[in-house]
């Protein structure tokens, strides 16, 4: 049987695109299709992460913060570097680039095709589209994963304005990465995050980590008194929302079926923060990698305590979701830059994470660590 192509990709959005550049840049001999239902891309969301791993979309990046500060019960801790930064990356440029490259290394990206099921005829695998069976050597499935119903450790959504105002209302030299708020109600925090563009210019975002039988709140009545109390009234207008609802669980090891799953699919979200942009960028480049050397394909890309780090703080925060705006105070006063943002990116050495443990309050995390959260506890709650 002859193959269309080497590697097919199911799904063109942050981890499709981002394993189809890996390989233009690390595997260029091998063909690669990516198919995306969607019929073009808008910015639908915005990623930001720390500057602490390497990815081909740089140049798509439009702010970046050396300064960011955690505020919780009435104190304040603020952390400077020089060398490491909190960086914006718009969804419509990281598209942009993305497609770019690809076309560059004469890759096709077919837009409005919907992939369906996929078998193992022999060692071809076979993928029923809307377009007719595509053959290749490899598939990656990078498609939006069906809603899990069973229930997570904790639910994170949130809804973020993009907004304009009148008056100076932000301080452009700094970024609020959590503003812990009072709640009433036990089982849910709340903080506002504020990336600041310029003084007349914010990402305005609400966030809930919220036990997941709890209602969600009218997030736009928070939003709105928020910004009436930095701005005064009407002084403002929205030019982009986004919103988002993220589970917080342990995921099970993904399994390699006839295709690999990657991004969301494979389990690439960090449970206990919700973050997946640089976890995707670190699994596209090792996949390229031992596709290009004809290696095995390794099913993770971080070091296997990062997995267990995430379990005993998924714990605590589940455990004692009242003390969590304590728990992030402390690391973010504790914690040096250099020590706690590469733990916060899964990039830290041992000596670096055992510090950033030592500055969490013992008790709840020695008990956290005795019973930290696991895939399976998702199957019984
Ligand atoms: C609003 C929002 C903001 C976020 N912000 C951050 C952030 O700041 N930092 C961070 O690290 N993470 C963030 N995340 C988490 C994570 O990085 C993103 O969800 C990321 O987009 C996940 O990438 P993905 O490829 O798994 O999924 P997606 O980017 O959603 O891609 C899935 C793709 O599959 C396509 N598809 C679905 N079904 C089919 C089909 N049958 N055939 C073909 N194509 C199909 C979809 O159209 C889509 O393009 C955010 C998530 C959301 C929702």
């Amino acid at each position: 049987m002859t193959l269309d192509t080497d590697v097919l990709i199911l799904g063109g959005g942050c981890a499709g695109l981002s394993l189809a550049v890996a390989l233009a840049q690390h595997a260029p001999r091998l063909r690669v299709t990516t198919l995306e239902k969607r019929t073009g891309y808008t910015r639908d969301r915005t990623w930001c992460f720390w500057s602490t791993t390497d990815h081909p979309f740089k140049a798509g990046i439009t702010r970046e913060w050396h300064s960011w500060r955690v505020q919780a019960d009435g104190e304040e801790a603020r952390q400077s570097s020089r060398t490491l930064c909190y960086q914006h990356l718009p969804a419509d440029n990281f598209y942009a680039l993305a497609q770019d490259r690809m076309t560059r290394a004469g890759q096709p990206l077919v837009l409005g095709a919907q992939a369906g099921a996929i078998r193992a005829d022999g060692s071809t695998m076979v993928t029923e589209t809307d377009r007719g069976a595509v053959r290749s050597r490899w598939v990656f499935d990078a498609r939006t994963a069906e809603p899990d119903s069973t229930r997570p450790a904790l639910l994170q959504r949130f809804l973020g304005w993009h907004v304009r105002t009148l008056q100076p209302c932000f301080d452009p030299a700094c970024m609020d990465l959590m503003d812990f708020q009072t709640s009433t109600e036990p089982g849910r925090t709340v903080f506002f995050y504020v990336l600041p563009f310029s003084a007349h210019e914010a990402l305005v975002e609400i966030t809930y980590l919220d036990r997941p039988d709890l209602l969600p709140e009218p997030a736009e009545q928070r939003l709105l008194q928020r910004m009436q109390q930095m701005c005064g009234e009407g002084g403002y207008e929205v030019v982009y929302r986004e919103c988002g609802a993220l589970p917080m669980r342990m995921e099970q090891s993904p399994a390699h079926g006839p295709a690999i799953p990657i991004g969301t699919r494979g389990g690439r979200v960090k449970p206990s923060s919700g973050y997946a942009f640089q976890r995707i960028q670190r699994q596209s480049r090792v996949l390229a990698q031992a596709l290009a050397a004809g290696r095995p394909l390794p099913r993770r890309a971080e070091p296997a305590y990062y997995r267990w780090l995430d379990g005993v703080f998924l714990a605590a925060l589940q455990r004692h979701p009242e003390r969590a705006p304590h728990y992030f105070l402390r690391l973010f006063q504790r914690g040096r830059p250099e020590a706690l943002v590469p733990f916060l990116s899964e990039t830290a050495s041992l000596p670096d994470i055992l510090a950033t443990m030592l500055a969490l309050p013992k008790l709840d995390f020695a008990q956290a660590a005795l019973l930290p959260a696991r895939p399976s506890e998702r199957e019984h709650a």
